[in-house]
């Protein structure tokens, strides 16, 4: 729920009670599981256990999404609020956790300025909202901007390689930018965290970078765009309906990751490499689509100014989201694991004893 609204989250919760994360958390858990077995014997594998000591990719890739529990309510100061229903966050539940969770948002909190209203700097994070008219990410098209997936995956590096990270982001050592950093490679290979659907009020597909911005024609990454009661955001962030268990999941995405080509050039291009492979594979995505304006349904419709029907979307669609989704999963697995080889190379020291 990247672009969800502050204001209208409450509404939104009501409205969904099994509300999906980006990639929801099986997905980013099997992003981390698939890096977590392809560093196993490098000196990135020493690495990742001295900064995580316990917990392992698998588990921290969740505590981006999970850091969003850090709300304000009654205008109370923002506190962590626990909530059950996300099994996945209980790793970092109690008072330490708690208090990890909350230094993170409200070092991330508003400095990124009013850009999607109220929504909070480090909720901007998880994506960019490229027009899928484009072929590539490029600075200056709309969506893009220094707080996107792209930057946050580049400073999370800086960090992690001893340097400081560049403005907005505040990540306070290098064991939250690896907790970050295995997130955040999973959510640039959703592609509906880097491709998105402007339309204009006949459901007709427009080009913002040659319209013009309106934030009528912005689907939210596709939040806005709803089949049926779900927003097609989430049907996206589902995982693949087959292999069934998360292990055998799993299986099939490891794989496919040690088929996956390393990314070449410097580290500080790979972002936007991916970035751009991501809006590559995502013709699919919208192909065979049509859409209707919706009147806006919301109590606040400043955040949610129209929506729009989704139809096309049937079984052939969706066995075709599920290879794209297995083939973008293997992606970011393999694409984590070079990442953090290349970070921490096996021809140069390791960490001191673990923690
Ligand atoms: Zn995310």
């Amino acid at each position: 729920m990247p672009r969800i609204q502050h204001l209208t989250l409450a509404i939104v919760f009501a409205a969904l009670p099994t509300i999906a994360l980006a990639w929801n958390a099986q997905g980013h858990q099997e992003v981390g599981a698939v890096a977590d077995r392809l560093i196993a014997g490098s000196h990135a594998e020493q690495w990742v256990k001295y900064l995580l000591g316990k917990q392992t990719l698998q588990t921290v890739s969740v505590w981006a999404d999970c850091a969003r529990g850090v709300k304000s309510i009654d205008g109370k100061p923002p506190a962590y609020q626990d909530n059950p229903q996300y099994a996945e966050c209980a790793p970092f539940s109690g008072a330490e956790g708690a208090k990890r969770f909350e230094s993170f948002a409200l070092r991330n909190w508003k400095q990124c300025g009013s850009a999607h209203g109220a929504d909070f700097c480090h909720t901007h994070y998880h994506y960019t909202d490229i027009s899928n008219l484009h072929d590539h990410y490029q600075a200056g098209y709309v969506g893009a901007n220094n707080e996107d997936v792209v930057h946050a995956i580049n400073a999370a590096i800086a960090v992690l390689r001893g340097q400081a990270a560049p403005a907005p982001f505040d990540f306070a050592d290098k064991q939250e930018a690896l907790m970050l950093l295995a997130h955040y490679v999973g959510d640039i290979h959703q592609p509906l965290h880097v491709a998105a659907l402007y339309l204009d009020a006949d459901g007709k597909v427009v080009d913002p970078d040659i319209v013009g911005y309106k934030i009528g024609d912005d689907t939210a990454g596709g939040n806005n765009i709803i089949d049926g009661n779900k927003p097609f955001h989430a049907e996206w962030d589902a995982p693949p309906s087959t292999p069934h268990t998360f292990d055998d999941q799993v299986a099939v995405l490891l794989k496919a990751a040690k088929q996956v080509k390393p990314t070449g050039g410097d580290l500080a291009g790979w972002s936007t490499a991916w970035a751009n492979d991501s809006i590559q594979v995502s013709p699919p995505v919208f192909a065979g689509l049509r859409f209707t304006m919706k009147p806006a349904a919301s109590a606040h419709p400043e955040n949610f100014p129209e929506k729009w029907e989704a139809t096309g979307i049937d079984a052939d669609y969706q066995s075709r989201a599920d290879a794209i989704k297995m083939q973008q999963l293997a992606k970011a697995g393999a694409r984590l694991a070079q990442l953090l080889e290349a970070i921490w190379p096996d021809d140069q020291a390791l960490p001191p004893a673990p923690k």
